[in-house]
């Protein structure tokens, strides 16, 4: 047996291959032409939830999901022929679990050809097909935010002939004669109500258009209410669907920052889309928008509030809510990009969103920006 000497101590270098295969990330495996694990190294134990013994006591075929089983035996007949191998493959775990994997296989053979034992290297690609199902789902979105501006866009004409044709139908009550009988009264209440509501769907296609157009924008003086109170205008539907009730203390002129008008709203979409979600199913629905002074470092800023009541964020994930395609969202509601990118945005701006949160009483996300002066109204 060779040995290799470290420092003063002699170790078999076996000892030292068994070392580095057991601190390999992947799991690599050894079977024999029927099939049986001959060997394991830890990280399979760590990955299967099997001990290395129950694993040397087990057959090949006993940890792949048995719903694959057909492609598995024609793999191996495969490799014992042909020599080496890359495939995608499915183990099962101990409890059940699926585990999608990567395997490098390459097998030995004696000197007079005869299969002798395969030697697989198994990487477990779980985050990889998470990370891979999060970008068709972010370009699936991307998408349809491409398809709402399209429509938002086409929208717009026939909405001005409604409003042009109201807007005739108000004069001709207003000045018909005799001037106000009670019919033409109600009508002109009932033209008014469409004038409105049509108004509404023009702000919200041009807030679509523009919020879709992106991040190349130019900071420019904000006032932190506008930016509020279309992010709120954005987000009415889905706070008034989880019944919230919305308080904002935010007056109009008094919070100024240089921030891309666009850019900021977004974050603020994303902020108060997380707090309606937190809210929904909750006893207590408040949310809160306030803004007040701070200092962070020696600047001067505005802390912008943004409060529910909702479910709260554990301490161990906090961090973690920040990073992309982070979300415990069910399919199809959450993307896990909304923070990250709310924090990418708020950082370009010289600033910094900060949480403060308690498990089921609720979160308040601030987004802290420098303060400017309220720019001379000219
Ligand atoms: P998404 O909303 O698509 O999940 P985000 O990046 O916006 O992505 O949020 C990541 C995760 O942070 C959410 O899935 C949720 O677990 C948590 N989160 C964000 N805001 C709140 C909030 N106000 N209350 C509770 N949890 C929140």
């Amino acid at each position: 047996m060779s040995r290799m000497r470290i420092d003063d101590i002699e170790i078999r270098e076996a000892d030292i291959f068994e070392i580095l295969l057991d601190s390999f990330p992947d799991m690599i495996h050894s079977i024999d032409e029927k099939g049986n694990i001959v060997y394991t190294n830890r990280t399979a134990e760590k990955l299967l939830g099997y001990t290395r013994e129950e694993l040397l006591a087990m057959n090949i075929r006993q940890i792949y999901d048995p719903d694959i089983l057909k492609a598995v035996e024609k793999g191996f007949s495969d490799l014992k022929r042909r020599g080496d191998k890359t495939v995608e493959s499915i183990l099962r775990a101990k409890d059940g679990t699926r585990i999608p994997v990567e395997i490098r296989s390459f097998s030995i053979y004696d000197d007079n050809g005869h299969f002798l034992r395969t030697f697989s290297i198994l990487r477990d690609i779980r985050p990889i097909k998470e990370l891979q199902q999060s970008l068709v789902h972010a370009g699936r979105l991307a998408a349809i935010g491409e398809l709402a501006s399209g429509v938002a866009h086409d929208i717009n004409n026939p909405l001005t002939v409604i409003l042009l044709s109201n807007e005739m139908v108000i004069r001709s009550l207003e000045h018909s004669t005799p001037p106000s009988s009670e019919d033409a009264e109600r009508a002109k209440s009932h033209a008014r109500d469409v004038q409105k509501a049509s108004h509404s769907i023009q702000k919200l296609a041009d807030h679509l258009r523009s919020f879709s157009r992106g991040m190349v924008e130019k900071a420019e003086p904000l006032d932190l209410y506008m930016s509020l109170n279309d992010a709120l205008f954005i987000t009415k539907s889905k706070v008034t669907k989880v019944g919230a009730s919305v308080h904002s203390t935010v007056e109009a002129g008094r919070h100024f920052v240089c921030a891309c008008p666009n850019n900021m709203e977004q974050v603020f979409v994303n902020l108060i889309g997380n707090a309606a979600d937190a809210l929904d199913g909750r006893a207590k629905r408040d949310l809160t928008v306030s803004v007040s002074p701070v200092s962070r470092k020696g600047v001067e800023m505005w802390k912008c509030d943004i409060t529910d009541t909702g479910t709260g964020i554990p301490p161990e994930i906090r961090e973690e809510i920040f990073q992309s395609f982070f979300t415990t969202k069910e399919k199809g509601k959450g993307t896990g990009l909304g923070l990250s990118i709310s924090r990418a945005i708020v950082r370009d701006h010289k600033g910094e969103i900060e949480l403060v949160s308690e498990v089921d009483k609720g979160s308040t996300f601030s987004v802290c920006l420098p303060r400017i002066e309220p720019p001379q109204s000219k």
